[in-house]
């Protein structure tokens, strides 16, 4: 699909008109890239995240974890889905940060407002009456911001495969406030 580009911005931001006259937003985006890569300089870094922290939030795309956490380039791994919740493939992400790239922090973040808390499992089953196909993943919903934490930080401290778990922290981000909610473990 060609590209019509009428306005120039460091932002990838379409306007409304951009939308509705189908232009793609991934061309955006990649135009976006170009002028990223135009002012960026090799910043010469290790692959090993400086802060030896791994955060693991929700994909919600009100949640900028580098602002919010004032994190800069190179400092964490993120490990993001959709709640944030610890699925085997979070762990098989956080193995690899912990064995292979040297962190031993982990920080959990949620959030309020989460759309997992307006679902249940019956998603699964209306996907399976739909597509014929039963999903082999669990949707992982909950009602309860502050227990799904509590499950997931349980979840890191109790995996066999990780090196570290004495500094496991879980927070509930407010969309609203932009401020961080420590949850207590117990
Ligand atoms: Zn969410």
């Amino acid at each position: 699909m060609p590209v019509n580009v009428k306005t120039m911005s460091t932002s990838a931001h379409p306007s409304a008109d951009a939308i509705h006259t189908g232009e793609t937003i991934t061309n955006r985006l990649v135009e976006a890239n170009e002028r990223y890569a135009a002012d960026f300089t090799d910043p010469g870094m290790d692959a090993r995240p400086v802060l030896r922290v791994a955060v693991v939030a929700c994909m919600d795309a009100r949640l900028d974890l580098h602002a919010a956490l004032g994190l800069q380039l190179g400092d964490c791994h993120t490990i993001r889905n959709a709640g944030g919740v610890v699925t085997d493939d979070v762990i098989r992400s956080l193995t690899i940060s912990q064995r292979a790239l040297g962190t031993r922090s982990v920080m959990l973040v949620h959030h309020t407002g989460c759309g997992l808390e307006s679902l249940t499992e019956d998603f699964r089953h209306e996907l399976e009456d739909e597509v014929g196909q039963r999903p082999a993943w669990a949707v992982e919903a909950f009602r309860d911001v502050d227990q799904d934490v509590r499950q997931s930080m349980q979840r890191v401290r109790t995996s066999p495969f990780l090196l570290h778990s004495d500094d496991v922290r879980g927070f509930v981000f407010d969309v609203t406030t932009g401020l961080l909610r420590e949850i207590d473990p117990a």
